[in-house]
Formats: structure tokens, C-alpha cells, sequence
């Protein structure tokens, strides 16, 4: 979609820029599986997000395993009227203006006053069925609409979405270069495949 000006609020490009420019993920925790998403990536799918009219400046978000808080800071970006950053590794946590931060386990959120749930949780390739709070979570929350990034190889998502009564397609698909420390799970060409669902209520 080349740099094409979205929502009149900010350059494709100039997004991409903003957010790899956020403090990096300090990726130190290997049990959190902290899979951090590029800035230029975030910035599509953000993009993606606003395209389908699923953000604009009404939007509340909340962005689960926040990391550096990417996804959530680039929905602010794009005009969100409230974001939530909820993330377990208080390394992970900056200052960054218009945004909160719940420094704590995705479990402790109450699910409410939030329209979009955005979340690339843990992939549970470390610790089995780690992801599953997290889906129950946002499926279980007041949100409208939920973006979920994961491995493309997951097949469990959809039928758990279903059983939750959430309808599932795919907005956005990618590669994703795991870090080294996670090198044992890369595939050939040293890239994972990744998947960004988009659910709604059926
Ligand atoms: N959303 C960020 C980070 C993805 S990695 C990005 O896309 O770059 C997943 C994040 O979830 C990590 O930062 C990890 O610390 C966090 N996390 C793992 N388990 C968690 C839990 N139970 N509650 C809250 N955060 C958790």
C-alpha cells in the first residue's frame, strides 16, 4: 500500500519510523516468549486496521503482552482515543505519552472499557498452551473486534474462537525473524511465517 496517507492521520512511512524507533524489547525472558514484532510491520497492520475502519478516534485498545507496547503505540498513533499496554516484564515499560501501562499478568485485566484487543501473546512453542489466556481472554472481554498475531502453523485458534462465538479471517500475513535466542525454532530460510487474524462477533 506504498506510503498512501491513511485515516488523515499519519504517513504509512512515518509510522514505521516512529515505532522502530521505540526502545527496543529487552527479550531476556526466554519462558515470556518474547517474539517482538518489527516496526515496519506493525506499521502495515496497523495500517490494515484502520483500512477496515476498526479504529478511529473513538477507539479504546488494548494491546495484550505489550513488549515495548508497539502495537498498542501505533494504534495511538493512529488516533486511538485511549490505549492500555498490558505486559508482565516490567523491563518492557517506558514512558511514551497518551498510553498506560497494566505491568502485570494479562489475567488481571477485567476486559472492560476496551473496543479492539491487538496482541502477538506468546506462541506457546516454549511453554504448551501458553497463548491460552490470553485468546480467553480478549474472547472473553467487551472488545468488538480482536487482531491476533501467531505462528501460522497454529490450528488450534479457530476453533477455540468459534467455541467463544467469534469469527475469524485473515487480515495479514508476514514473516517473522525470531531472535537468536529462540534459534532452534527457525525455519530454513531463518524466517517463521506468520498469520494476523481478525475476529469478530458472530
Ligand atoms: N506485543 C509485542 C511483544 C510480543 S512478545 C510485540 O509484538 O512486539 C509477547 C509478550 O508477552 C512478551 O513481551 C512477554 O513478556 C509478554 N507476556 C508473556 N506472558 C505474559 C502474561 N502471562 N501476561 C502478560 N504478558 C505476558
Amino acid at each position: 500500500m506504498g506510503f498512501a496517507d491513511f485515516g488523515g492521520f499519519m504517513r504509512l512511512r512515518h509510522l514505521a519510523m516512529a515505532l522502530s524507533n521505540l526502545p527496543p524489547h529487552p527479550q531476556h525472558d526466554v519462558s515470556l516468549e518474547q517474539y517482538a514484532t518489527e516496526g515496519d510491520f506493525a506499521a502495515r497492520w496497523v495500517a490494515e486496521i484502520v483500512e477496515r475502519g476498526d479504529l478511529n478516534g473513538q477507539t479504546r485498545v488494548v494491546d495484550l503482552g505489550a513488549g515495548n507496547g508497539i502495537l498498542g503505540i501505533g494504534c495511538h498513533l493512529a488516533g486511538a482515543a485511549t490505549t492500555l499496554l498490558i505486559e508482565k516484564d516490567k523491563h518492557c515499560q517506558h514512558d511514551y505519552e497518551g498510553v498506560e501501562w497494566l505491568i502485570g499478568d494479562v489475567k488481571e485485566w477485567d476486559g472492560n472499557d476496551v473496543d479492539l484487543v491487538i496482541m502477538n501473546p506468546p506462541w506457546g512453542a516454549q511453554i504448551s498452551m501458553a497463548d491460552r489466556p490470553f485468546l480467553e481472554t480478549a474472547f472473553n472481554s467487551d472488545a468488538k473486534v480482536i487482531y491476533l498475531l501467531h505462528s501460522d502453523k497454529a490450528t488450534h485458534i479457530q476453533p477455540l474462537a468459534k467455541s467463544l462465538n467469534w469469527d475469524g479471517e485473515i487480515a495479514l500475513s508476514g514473516a517473522f525473524k525470531l531472535p537468536a535466542l529462540y534459534e532452534h525454532h527457525r525455519s530454513r530460510e531463518g524466517v517463521t511465517k506468520v498469520t494476523v487474524w481478525r475476529f469478530i462477533r458472530n
